[in-house]
This record gives C-alpha cells, structure tokens and sequence, in this order.
C-alpha cells in the first residue's frame, strides 16, 4: 500500500504509551496495519516508552528528544522480529473489524446529508471520544475547515484531494489545530474514511461541515 500521510511522531508516542482513548486508539492502530512505515516506527516508540519509564521522565519530549532517542535505539537495539503482516482477506484493517466486521461492502449506512452516509461505532460507556465511518460520494466538496486537534481521519477507500495532497487508502490526516483544509472527493468512487472526534463536537470538525449546508452553521 502506497501510503504518504503518516502519524506524527507526537501522536505514535502517545499511542505508545497508551495515552490515547479508545476511539483514537483504533483510528491509529487501523493505519499501523495498513502502513509499514507506521508499524515500525511504533515497535520503536513502544521501546521509547520502556525508556522513559525506567529514566522516570515527563511524558512530554522535548525537541529532538525523539531523535536521539531513535539513535540510542537504532544503534543498541538487536534486530527487532519482524511484524507480522496484516491478515491478508477484506478491506477492514483488523483493528476495525471488531467493530464493522472485515469488509467494507458490509457497513450498514446511514445517509445524514446530501452524499453523505454516515455509520456510527459503539464504544464502550465512558469513552470521552466518538468513534465513525464517512463516506462521502464522489467529487463532493467539504467546505473549509480546521482542526482543533480534535479528529484524526484515516482513509480507508476511495481517495481526496486537498491543499495538503492527495489522501488515498491507508493516508491519515492527523493535523495540528492550524491547519486549514478544503478536501475534494475524487470522482469515480466514495471516498470512504474512519474519524476519531473530541466530544463535544466544536462544529468545525469533517462531519460537522458536511452537515453545514442543512443546519446552517
Ligand atoms: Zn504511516
């Protein structure tokens, strides 16, 4: 799988350290089986941890703390096993299939907007997060909207462009509060995404923008 958007460095750490809740936690751990990339630099990060632990440190690095880390890592460290691969049947990533089952073709959809379906994940009481799948019909546009660094979007099927690039299966949008972005579905197919959101929504968010041009926000 051709992946170009990947975690930040921030996000694989805290992922790591189990700092992340279960709905960003599935989101994360649905783009570290499709990209191998992610796989490893999270094998590393889980080291990481280890270290921090044993040295008593903040959770919070300090700029560069994860490369030096990774050095001290790359150069102590004995080959790591390998991974092992993604099961190779269905669509779903095996994070999600607990949730959805193991093809795509078998998400039960609701429609919430004009070429908008929307399926909603069931967690578990007290999750502070909300956890669903999109899919958005082809060549529709999202108005622009920005992050609060609220919700992180992988990609599942199907593909969007914006400012940033183009966001195909397996790419994760994980931004930072100041980005700003305008995607575009591709024509041709849905494009089909797993969101991880903040509760409560703060109506700047993928989904809350889709739902503009009907509750007029
Ligand atoms: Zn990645």
């Amino acid at each position: 799988m051709n992946v170009c958007h990947h975690l930040d460095d921030a996000t694989l750490l805290r992922y790591a350290s189990g700092g992340l809740d279960e709905a960003f936690s599935t989101v994360v751990a649905s783009h570290i089986a499709m990209c191998d990339e992610c796989r490893h630099a999270a094998r590393s990060a889980e080291a990481i941890g280890g270290y921090l632990l044993e040295d008593g440190e903040p959770e919070v690095l300090s700029t560069g703390a994860f490369d030096r880390i990774m050095e001290r890592l790359d150069s102590a460290s004995a080959p790591a096993a390998e991974p092992v691969a993604p099961e190779p049947t269905g669509d779903v990533p095996l994070p999600l299939r607990r949730f959805v089952g193991h093809s795509l073709d078998a998400v039960s959809w609701k429609t919430v907007a004009p070429g908008v379906r929307k399926h909603a994940i069931a967690l578990p009481s007290g999750s502070a997060s909300s956890l669903y799948m999109l899919s958005i019909a082809p060549g529709k546009a999202v108005p622009e909207h920005g992050h609060g660094g609220d919700e992180m979007t992988l990609i599942l099927s199907g593909a969007y462009q914006d400012a940033l690039g183009r966001f195909g299966p397996g790419d994760i949008a994980d931004l930072d509060e100041h980005v700003e972005h305008q995607p575009k579905v591709e024509p041709g197919e849905p494009c089909i995404c797993l969101v991880a959101t903040e509760a409560p929504t703060r109506f700047k968010g993928l989904f809350s923008r889709l739902l503009q041009p009907l509750v007029g926000i």
